[in-house]
This record gives structure tokens, C-alpha cells and sequence, in this order.
């Protein structure tokens, strides 16, 4: 399109006449200003006769998107007329706008699928995805609350202001997290009026307000809450996002406690719970090399239940298996958290004791044995039950992880030997002699 210097369309082509929809007589003769899209331009127009360089912009136009170039047609030193010309690149920003959108999404799949792997602690997973999803996306900030013992507890959060954390502590949101559980709905987006009748939100300046509940099949393990000081508008994309959060994030929950499930399995025993021989080892391994490096010394405490096989064979297996369970968790009762209880063989029970001498580890044997004989199997007929152990310290009793436990089985033995219901601590044999 050429205008004249005040502005009077004197030539259009064939192309700005398509996307004007009209006929070439409608507009040559009028003035620039006077018609759309032109009468956007007219500020660079002016903007251009004045300075005498191009100018260029970009405007939108109905559906479309035009870059602008403005150009000054200099005639003798003068300017004579104004050059117009329009591009259409309605195609480019829609495809540039599409693979914004496309590379969002891939960064948060990217983000979620890449939190998982590496650990199995629920909830280090979930703070690390929470920071993650509030980079890739616009929410400034979320928290996590995970269920436990039939109600919600604050678990991870991010952005959020100290009054806000402590309100949120007090559970001051709790009936909204039961009703979106309620509904069952994958997505629960907040009305702005519903928003303004809450005070916790309405004061920490919460525009936009989102749960997404963390599913784990039937069951909702707990609630990913995002949620913006900016508004947001609720439209398809927005839609799109929570829709891939959500589906991932109920996957990635799935992953974990799975993971937890398996791992649980591989080191535990399936009867009592307790650590399976297999763990045991691998962490006498561990402890034995720790205390050769760091010269600090441990104990291991072996039980024996007493006649066992009598208890089985009067009171029936399930009876026995019942005994070896209570047995069980007096021994987790009585030790301390980072003592290694083991289930070390049918009616064998091992404890580790780190940093435990052996007279500390005597002590501690004693009163679990005790313990278990005040036990009494209250089935049909009450039963007494009663225990032999044997102590064994390292590096005192020994110099690697088998003669350890050789020490341990052999002051076992001399407690069986010695009448049952006792516990003994290894002596080496020039000892046992005097
Ligand atoms: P002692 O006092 O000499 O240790 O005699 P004991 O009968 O306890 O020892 P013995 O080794 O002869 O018998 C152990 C019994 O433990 C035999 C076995 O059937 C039983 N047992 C092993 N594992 C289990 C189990 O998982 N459940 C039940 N109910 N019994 C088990
Ligand atoms: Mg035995
Ligand atoms: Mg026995």
C-alpha cells in the first residue's frame, strides 16, 4: 500500500485487498486514518514522516497477525510517500504458541517422570516435584498434604508465607481437602466466590486456587494444592497442564509406594516384620568395617526360644507362629531405634547393638529375656515362654563377621548347656578354662 505524505491511500496490491475484504475503489482517495487495520499504524506513521526512517510493529488484525513495516519513499531529499507493507505471520505465532505449549508439557513430564527413579521416600520425592512443578508452570506457590491417621498433615510447601504455614499447620483447610477427596474429581479449581469466603486465602492474596488429589488406586493418599498470587485464567491449557500433573503425579505415587512395598519385602521378614538374614549381613558388613575404621566396637545379642518345637507340637504351628510374632515385637519394643532386630532363622532372633559394649548388651539381653518370660500365649492354654542368648562384642570376641556370629552361637550354646532360660557372653577358650 503507498500513501501520500498527509496520509491519502493512493495504491493498494491484490493481497492487502483479501485481507481488507473489500474493493480497491472503497479505498483509494480515503484517508489512511479512517480505516482499520491502518488506523492502528497511525501513531508509526507519523512517527515515520517525522523522523524519515521505517518503523516497523506488529498488530493483530481480526485473526490475524501482521508484521507492519513502515517506509518513507524519499523523492529529491524529501518524503514523498509512505510505503506500507503487511505480512501475515498469523501461522507462525500460532506454531510458535504451539510448541510453547508442546515444550511446557514436555518439561513437566520431563520433570515428573525424571523425580521418581532415584528414591523411595515419599517424602523427599514429592518436595523436590513440588519445587519442579512450580518452575515449569505458572503457580507461584503449593504445598503437599499427605493423609495420616484419617486426617491431613502438612507435608511439603513452597512460596508460602509463615502466617499462611501456620494456619495451614492448624488444619484451617481440612474441609476443603475432605470435600475434594468427597468429590473424586481428578482436578478441583476454586471459585472466586467460594475464595473470597475463605479468610486463610483471602489474606495470604490468593487469586487462583487448585487441589489435585494424589491418588494410589481407590485411595487418596493426599493432596497437591498449587496456587498463584497473580490471577489465572482457567482455560484450556491451564485445563491441559493440571490434567498432566495430575495424571503423573497419581503415577508417581503409585511408583513409590510400590517401590516402598518391594524394597520393605526384599529386607524384611514376611512372619514377624522384623530384618531377614539376608539385611542382617549385609549390615554386619557395613558395621564391621565401620568400626574397624572409626575403632568404636558393637555387640550382637543371639536369642534362642527354648523347646520350641514342644510349644508347636502341643499348641499346633498357628500357635507357634503366633509366639514367634509376640516375640517379635517385644524385641522391636525393648530395643532402641538403631538397633538391627533380625529374624535370624525359625525361632532365632538376632540384635545388633551399635556403640553397645558387652556388658551393656548383657544388661539389655537380660531384660528382654525377662520380658518375654512375663509373656504368656493366651490361646486355648497359656503357654511360658522362655529364651537363651548368647553376647558376642566386636572386635573384642573376634575379628570378622563369621567368627563374630560363631562367638555369638557358641555363648548361646553355654546357655543352653547351662540349663536354658539364661543369657552368656562369648569367652574365648583360655578363658573358659580358668
Ligand atoms: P531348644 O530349646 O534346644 O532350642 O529346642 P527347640 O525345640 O527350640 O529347637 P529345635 O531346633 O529342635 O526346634 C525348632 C522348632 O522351631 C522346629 C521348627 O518346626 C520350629 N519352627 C521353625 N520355624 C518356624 C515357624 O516359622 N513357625 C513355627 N510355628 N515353628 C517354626
Ligand atoms: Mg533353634
Ligand atoms: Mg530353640
Amino acid at each position: 500500500m503507498i500513501l501520500k505524505r498527509d496520509g491519502e491511500i493512493i495504491e493498494v496490491n491484490k493481497a492487502f485487498l483479501e485481507l481488507f475484504k473489500g474493493r480497491k475503489e472503497e479505498l483509494i482517495g480515503k484517508n489512511s486514518n479512517d480505516i482499520m487495520p491502518l488506523k492502528i499504524l497511525s501513531e508509526s506513521i507519523i512517527k515515520c514522516k517525522f523522523d524519515s526512517i521505517e518503523k516497523s510493529e506488529q498488530i493483530r488484525f481480526g485473526e490475524h497477525v501482521l508484521n507492519v513495516a513502515i517506509t518513507p519513499v524519499m523523492v529529491n531529499g524529501g518524503l514523498n510517500f509512505i510505503g506500507i507493507t503487511l505480512r501475515d505471520i498469523s501461522a507462525f505465532v500460532q506454531i510458535e504458541r504451539a510448541l510453547l505449549k508442546r515444550n511446557k508439557e514436555l518439561g513437566i513430564i520431563n520433570t515428573l517422570s525424571g523425580t521418581f527413579i532415584s528414591s523411595g521416600d515419599i517424602n523427599s520425592v514429592f518436595a523436590d516435584l513440588l519445587e519442579k512443578i512450580l518452575i515449569v508452570s505458572d503457580f507461584s506457590l503449593g504445598w503437599i498434604v499427605m493423609k495420616e491417621g484419617g486426617s491431613f498433615v502438612l507435608r511439603n510447601m513452597s512460596g508460602v508465607s509463615l502466617g499462611l504455614r501456620h494456619e495451614l499447620e492448624k488444619g484451617e483447610l481440612n474441609t476443603l481437602y475432605d470435600n475434594v477427596v468427597e468429590l473424586t474429581d481428578p482436578l478441583y479449581v476454586l471459585e472466586s466466590g467460594e475464595m473470597e469466603r475463605i479468610e486463610v486465602l483471602k489474606k495470604e492474596g490468593i487469586m487462583f486456587f487448585a487441589c489435585i488429589p494424589l491418588r494410589v488406586g481407590p485411595e487418596t493418599i493426599g493432596i497437591l494444592v498449587l496456587a498463584s498470587r497473580v490471577e489465572i485464567k482457567f482455560d484450556f491449557d491451564t485445563a491441559a497442564v493440571f490434567s498432566l500433573i495430575g495424571n503423573n503425579i497419581s503415577l508417581i505415587a503409585e511408583k513409590i509406594k510400590l517401590f516402598q512395598e518391594t524394597q520393605r519385602l526384599a529386607l524384611t521378614d514376611g512372619l514377624t516384620g522384623l530384618y531377614n538374614v539376608r539385611f542382617f549381613y549385609d549390615m554386619l558388613n557395613k558395621e564391621i568395617a565401620r568400626s574397624r575404621r572409626y575403632h568404636t566396637l558393637f555387640s550382637l545379642i543371639l536369642f534362642d526360644i527354648d523347646d520350641f518345637k514342644i510349644i508347636n507340637d502341643t499348641h499346633g504351628h498357628q500357635a507357634g507362629d503366633d509366639v514367634l510374632r509376640s516375640v517379635a515385637s517385644i524385641l522391636k519394643a525393648v530395643s532402641r531405634e538403631t538397633d538391627i532386630v533380625v529374624r535370624y532363622g525359625g525361632e532365632e532372633f538376632i540384635l545388633m547393638l551399635p556403640s553397645t559394649p558387652k556388658n551393656e548388651a548383657l544388661t539389655l539381653a537380660d531384660r528382654i529375656r525377662e520380658k518375654v518370660e512375663e509373656y504368656s500365649y493366651l490361646g486355648k492354654e497359656t503357654v511360658k515362654i522362655t529364651m537363651s542368648g548368647g553376647v558376642a562384642t566386636f572386635p573384642e570376641d573376634a575379628e570378622d563377621s563369621k567368627t563374630l556370629l560363631y562367638a555369638a552361637d557358641m555363648a548361646m550354646y553355654e546357655a543352653k548347656g547351662k540349663g536354658k532360660k539364661q543369657v552368656c557372653c562369648y569367652r574365648r577358650i583360655n578363658e573358659t578354662s580358668i
